[in-house]
């Protein structure tokens, strides 16, 4: 593991924030997770923009602006050294007054973590997970947008900790109207005959930077793309339904609520994975 920490790299039990800072406090704060793949950082300027983006939506003033925070990046992947692996970028609002008021914080923390992820066992990955519905909901897109990708994941925590305490691997979140948001930290897809789907942001979820290389890969390769509504009903009649994200990739998903979705074949799915590799090596930034 690397850690990138007040301008330089840290070793890990160096890498500290203070107990006033509002990301902790209140999790006043926005985040990246990006992948390296082949010694190269996938789709870096995406998810920079993203960054920016998530930044300008909450008046977040990131230090130095987005070019060093690339720069902090890039330092953090050349420290890592490996060719395979996954960022966590980080800003939080800062070290402010134990009042929620961020005004009252002056200098946002920044760092950025480089380590190994898996995140479900090799055998999950070709039966698929099990996916059961969270009794919670996605807060509406007019609270905080879920496009912004903040430090509040409370939601999305206990949705993970609803489908484990189930014993589900993985979660659905609905939103308000009972329509498909997303999983608990990925991008939720059905193909049904052979129309690929996906729900739109406006329905709570992330603008996935995986789910969109998934739609632009699917599109180039002839298949029918759809950024629609999903309801429950349309993964339990699917063919094929999958996840994506960049901590997960691209994982099918075997059931839902106990009952088996989809085909055991999943050639759509497959098409895109067998594209997904080559993909990430053209869509890199080497550092
Ligand atoms: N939704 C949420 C809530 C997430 O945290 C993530 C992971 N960043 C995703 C979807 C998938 O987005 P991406 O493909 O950009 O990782």
């Amino acid at each position: 593991m690397k850690i990138w920490m007040n301008g330089k790299i840290v070793p890990p039990d160096e890498a500290k924030i203070s107990v006033l800072d509002h990301g902790l406090l209140y999790g006043d704060g926005i985040f990246e997770g990006l992948r390296i793949y082949g010694a190269k950082i996938f789709r870096l300027p995406d998810h920079l923009h993203r960054f920016a983006t998530s930044a300008k939506a909450i008046g977040l003033e990131l230090p130095g602006g987005l070019d060093a925070v690339r720069q902090i990046v890039l330092e953090t992947a050349r420290a890592f050294a490996e060719s395979e692996g996954y960022l966590r970028l980080v800003a939080t609002r800062g070290v402010g007054a134990l009042g929620v008021d961020p005004t009252t914080c002056d200098n946002p923390t920044l760092f950025c973590i480089a380590d190994r992820i898996h995140l479900y066992a090799p055998e999950k990955l070709a039966r698929g997970l099990d996916m059961v519905t969270a009794s919670l909901r996605r807060p509406a897109a007019d609270a905080v947008d879920p496009r912004v990708k903040s430090l509040n994941y409370l939601n999305n925590a206990l949705a993970k900790r609803e489908a484990k305490l189930r014993g589900a691997d993985e979660a659905l979140i609905l939103n308000h109207a009972g329509l498909v948001a997303e999983a608990s930290v990925a991008n939720v897809f059905t193909v049904y005959r052979g129309v690929l789907s996906t729900p739109p942001a406006s329905d709570g979820s992330l603008e996935g930077i995986t789910r969109d290389s998934v739609l632009e890969i699917a599109g180039a390769a002839g298949i029918e793309t759809r950024v629609c509504s999903l309801g429950r009903f349309d993964l339990l009649a699917a063919d094929e339904v999958f996840i994506s994200g960049t901590g997960a990739r691209i994982v099918p998903i075997a059931t839902l609520d106990g009952q088996t979705v989809g085909k055991p074949v999943r050639p759509i799915m497959q098409t895109v994975i067998d594209a997904f590799g080559p993909y990430t090596l053209e869509h890199g930034t080497a550092y």
